[in-house]
């Protein structure tokens, strides 16, 4: 150990931990006019949303929730959502943030796993909530969160609804110190094996996030889309990574907040307009999902900035939303690293370049945030180098990475094997730092002696002209270990084969873009690709349909 200079600090000195109460603390003080907006239904002012976090943090003491305690919501995004995201880690509990789009056996899985105490229930879940009910091990009480003049529900262990309580709760409350590194928050990821696990993130982790986030998108000037007169509204569910930090941002900014509750496509389009939003971020499918609303056909966007994560974001669609005005930005990140970890960030050199080259880097994951550390390194942990070549494991570092799963030693121990967050995801580095992510590990796909990208080839076939969406997989083959496989929507009034599909990435082989072995020799034909719960396209259920179609050969099929 270097022996550097500590110094004590002076007698009185205050200890200043990084906690959540931060945040909510800084934003108000900007503009006290500005709104927290939900649907249509309610609006009201950062000094309203923290005397409402006070209420509810006295809410929830007085129905016994404790430090340490840990309290879940089953919500749709809404300005209730926020207020738990502050007022439950602001009294040293953790929230828990059920993803509702899990099965039912899944969410009772993570429920029973994450020792929820306490649930707040939106009664759309009512049911859901019952039919598991009985196999809840720790639940003690839940309370009613509803939008229906009916403020009451056939919910066990009934504390009574959010509203009536807070108006009878003391809008003051004073939050302690306490900690830094208690955890705050923690969820489930959506895993493709086994059991969902649990990822945790402590209050210093989500304070730095925050700031981390706030520099990406505020401070760094080829991507600046984060300003205090920007006006938010979340597209990626509150329960997806605490809808990746960015309420947080926006409460420390004080930012004008939209929240839309259950996402409609056309009732966002809606909200935008009336509450002139111009910041968002979600997954690809649901950007695609807007834009094919009815309300989106003669809408320009213009003004809109959105962040595209948690999957590629492929050339079309950044052409498809350009024309309609809309700013798209790359970033990437995972359940894991709280998530931001890169956003595409274009240098002097690239903005120089042509506009090809620029929407070229646009697309990529794009280069490291500020505190974060990015390496590859090969099957045997050696680091390789970052030439835009060497394809290997993306690694990562950076003080907002989970530190484990909860209760799961092992699995928290092979995610950070040899002192690097493994990402499961291959990647190659360039010399400017730009993350390229070519697949995840387990969805390359291996024919003959080649690797193809399964995202490349997805990219490429999104470029047809008759193509709306496309998902490629690796389908086992006996002869050549396996194939890729292409499942397409069609626009309508479009059609395609698989041979007019082999004849349009033809020229991407001849000019070394792709290898000829990535032609798909048979695809399928469908009306919608399975997504999961977070809507991002789901390999695993796709994997399964095609085997079906194969061997009961579906009419959905088109081959060679
Ligand atoms: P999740 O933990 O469900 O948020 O999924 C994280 C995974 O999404 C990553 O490990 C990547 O495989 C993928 N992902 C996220 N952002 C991007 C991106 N910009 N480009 C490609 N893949 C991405």
């Amino acid at each position: 150990m270097l022996q550097t200079r500590v110094i004590p600090p002076a007698e009185g000195a205050y200890q200043y931990p990084l906690l959540i109460k931060r945040l909510l603390m800084s934003g108000s003080r900007y503009e006290k006019t500005r709104e927290i907006v939900y649907r249509d239904q309610v609006r009201y002012t950062y000094p309203t949303l923290s005397e409402r976090v006070a209420r509810l943090a006295n809410v929830l003491t007085a129905a016994g929730v404790k430090a340490g305690d840990t309290v879940a919501v089953m919500d749709w995004d809404s300005h209730r959502y926020l207020e738990c995201m502050f007022a439950i880690p602001m009294i040293g509990a953790v929230i828990h943030t059920i993803n509702v789009r899990l099965s039912p056996e899944q969410i009772l899985y993570t429920m029973n796993h994450a020792e929820d105490r306490f649930v707040l229930v939106n009664s759309e879940f009512v049911g859901l909530y019952q039919a598991i009910a009985g196999n809840l091990s720790t639940v003690e009480k839940t309370l009613l969160l509803t939008d229906t003049a009916e403020k009451t529900a056939e919910l066990p262990n009934l504390l009574g609804e959010y509203e009536t309580l807070l108006a009878a709760a003391s809008p003051e409350y004073d939050f302690e110190d306490f900690d830094e590194n208690s955890v705050a928050t923690t969820f489930y990821t959506t895993g493709t094996t086994g059991n969902p696990k649990g990822v945790y993130f402590t209050h210093r982790q989500l304070v730095l996030h925050t700031m981390g986030v706030s520099t990406s998108m505020g401070a760094i000037d080829s991507v600046r889309l984060l300003g205090t007169n920007d006006v938010y509204m979340p597209i990626t569910p509150m329960f997806h990574v605490h809808a990746w930090g960015l309420p947080y941002v926006a409460t420390m900014l004080g930012l004008k907040q939209v929240y839309p509750g259950r996402y409609d496509p056309e009732y966002l389009v809606e909200l935008w307009r009336r509450e002139k939003v111009t910041f968002s971020h979600c997954v690809p499918t649901i950007l695609q999902m807007l834009l094919n609303a009815k309300a989106a056909q003669d809408t320009d966007f213009g003004g809109w900035k959105i962040v595209i994560g948690g999957s590629a974001l492929n050339r079309a669609l950044y052409e498809a939303a350009k024309a309609k005005g809309i700013q798209l930005t790359a970033a990437y990140g995972m359940s894991e690293t709280g998530p931001l970890v890169s956003c595409a960030h274009l240098n002097d050199e690239l903005m120089a370049g042509t506009e090809d080259e620029r929407i070229t880097y646009r697309i990529k994951a794009g280069v490291p945030g500020p505190l974060v550390e990015a390496a590859i390194i090969d099957a045997e942990g050696n680091f390789l180098p970052a030439d835009g070549e060497s394809q290997g494991e993306l690694v990562l570092r950076a003080p907002w990475l989970t530190e484990g799963y909860f209760n799961e030693p092992q699995k928290g121990a092979e995610l950070w094997h040899g002192g690097w967050l493994h990402t499961g995801d291959v990647a190659t580095l360039d010399s400017m730092g730009v993350i390229d992510i070519r697949d995840r590990i387990k969805d390359v796909i291996k024919t003959g002696g080649e690797w193809i990208s399964s995202l490349d080839l997805e990219d490429l076939i999104s470029r047809h002209a008759a193509v709306r969406e496309v998902a490629v997989v690796g389908i086992a083959d006996p002869q050549w270990g396996e194939r890729p496989f292409a499942l397409l929507v069609i626009r309508e009034g479009h059609q395609i084969g698989a041979r007019e599909l082999k004849e349009h990435l033809k020229p991407f082989v001849e000019l070394g873009h792709l290898s000829k072995w990535a032609i798909p020799s048979q695809i399928a034909l469908v009306t919608e690709i399975p997504k999961t719960s977070v809507g991002k396209l789901d390999k695993k259920r796709i994997r399964i349909d095609i085997s079906e179609w194969q061997a009961t050969n579906s009419t959905f099929l088109s081959t060679l």
